[in-house]
């Protein structure tokens, strides 16, 4: 550990409590600065995605393991569910379907403020970690070549804080451009796909036996660009997530949301809707676009600055990729704190940069897939989609092809597993349209 030295992490959502986990292993101190009072198990205004479906992909829960040993069967003691992802969930990707078989691969079925709290609970409890809430960060302190701390405001009060590393957290609202400018650093340039997305969340009552006691259903975006989830959680809850691309947006009117449900590619979501109390009114959230900051090209960044999570690349949420990314780049993070200080940022966004533009590249290929959304699209691109509906196709009937394109949603095996020999030619067989039947759900 370095002696004395003193690590700032703007914002506690999931990117921010890794952040602060893994430098607690080389900081003397980490103090985690967070604008929200953060009280239990409670959506709060700073995550207001907070209410929607958040799925947790296995490789980030796997990291979120090995950080904090023990945090799957703390989530399903608190009323989480731990569900083999194909066999004990539906999927519904293309119009049907996926083959129900073993994958390997755990969901952990919770709400976004469960996994954001018991994360907390873990990181806050580590005695050189201290977490300060009500506290927002205005600006940065320092000059183009080094960051020394932060500017923030509590309670009316200015204070500033110095800092060896301060690292930005703040998610997607990031005002790091702004922040730079001020201190006179460059900005990195911005990646943005729009993909004008709406989401509508909405609890029920859950009751055992309904959707043949399978914990959660999802239904991909269809050709109508309109999808779904279902999630059991914590509390005998169902979480309904309704979700519409380019404009086509759920409705937040009660009366509504079960219409929009009946439009999807598959039934069950309808049947939840309908079938179960509702223990609210609907919630709209709408997402205009992803954004990439490219920190990673950068030829200069101010030393003593990192930017992670959602601040750095904010995925379309579809693909249930942010919070796996957080903590694919906290694990990257963990692996080149050994080294000098002032090249810790050069080396954290080359250890990250596979991570995120993996993510990135299969977002932005489905988005575009949806012939509505602008933009580039190269001869790799296209030709990728045809394949990946052939995939699709061939998912619906060989486990072996469903089994690797879910390892590969989950960020767990690398797209080229799909191109396999053995892989590719079932997908060929299949895939192709004339093999293609309708599967029906067990
Ligand atoms: C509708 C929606 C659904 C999503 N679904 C999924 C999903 O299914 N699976 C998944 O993995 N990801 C999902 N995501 C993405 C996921 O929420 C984020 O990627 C993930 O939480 C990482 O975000 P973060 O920690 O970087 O930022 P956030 O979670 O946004 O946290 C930022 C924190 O910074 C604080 N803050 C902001 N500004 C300041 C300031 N100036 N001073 C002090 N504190 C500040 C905020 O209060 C907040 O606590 C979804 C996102 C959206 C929008």
């Amino acid at each position: 550990m370095t002696a004395g030295r003193h690590a700032v992490v703007l914002g506690a959502g999931i990117a921010g409590l890794l952040a602060a986990r893994v430098l607690s292993e080389e900081f003397a101190r980490v103090t985690i600065l967070e604008r929200d009072r953060c009280e239990g198990v409670q959506a709060r205004r700073g995550v207001p995605q907070g209410r929607h479906l958040h799925g947790l992909l296995d490789s980030g829960r796997a990291v979120f393991e090995e950080l904090y040993p023990g945090c799957t069967a703390e989530l399903v003691r608190r009323g989480a569910t731990a569900a083999e992802v194909l066999v004990h969930t539906r999927w519904y990707v293309g119009g049907a379907r996926l083959v129900p078989t073993s994958t390997g691969l755990t969901s952990v079925i919770a709400s976004r403020p469960l996994l954001e709290a018991v994360l907390r609970r873990r990181t806050c409890q580590i005695p050189n970690v201290r977490m300060r809430e009500g506290i927002t960060v205005r600006g940065l302190l320092g000059d183009a070549d080094a960051v020394t701390g932060v500017a923030t405001v509590a309670d009316g009060r200015a204070e500033d804080i110095t800092a060896d590393l301060v690292v930005d957290a703040t998610g997607r609202g990031s005002r790091i451009e702004e922040w730079l400018t001020d201190i006179g650093a460059a900005v990195p340039d911005t990646e943005r796909l729009d993909v004008d997305l709406g989401y509508s969340s909405r609890l029920y009552r859950h009751r055992p036996g309904q959707l043949g006691g399978h914990s959660s259903v999802i239904v991909s975006t269809g050709t109508n660009g309109r999808g779904g989830g279902a999630v059991h959680i914590e509390g005998d809850r169902w979480l309904v997530t309704l979700a519409g691309m380019l404009g086509d947006h759920p409705p937040a009117d009660p009366a509504e949301f079960p219409r929009y449900a009946a439009t999807l590619s598959a039934p069950d979501i309808h049947e939840i809707v309908t079938d179960s109390e509702p223990l609210d009114d609907p919630v709209p959230y709408r997402f205009r676009a992803s954004l990439r900051r490219h920190f990673d090209r950068m030829t200069a960044v101010p030393g003593g600055l990192l930017v992670i999570g959602d601040a750095q690349c904010a995925f379309n949420p579809l693909y249930a990729q942010g919070m796996t990314v957080a903590a694919l780049q906290a694990a990257a993070l963990r692996t080149c704190l050994d080294g000098a200080p002032a090249t810790l940022a050069a080396r954290f966004y080359a250890a990250s940069a596979d991570p995120v533009a993996a993510a990135w590249r299969l977002a932005a290929s489905s988005d575009l897939s949806h012939p509505g959304v602008i933009g580039p699209r190269s001869l790799r691109t296209r030709l990728t989609n045809v394949y990946v509906a052939q995939v699709q196709r061939a998912a619906h009937h060989d486990p072996v092809v469903s089994r690797t394109f879910m390892r590969v949603a989950h960020l767990v095996e690398p797209p080229a597993a799909l191109t396999h020999p053995v892989t590719a030619g079932r997908i060929m067989l299949r895939g192709s349209g004339f093999a293609y039947t309708r599967a029906t759900p067990s």
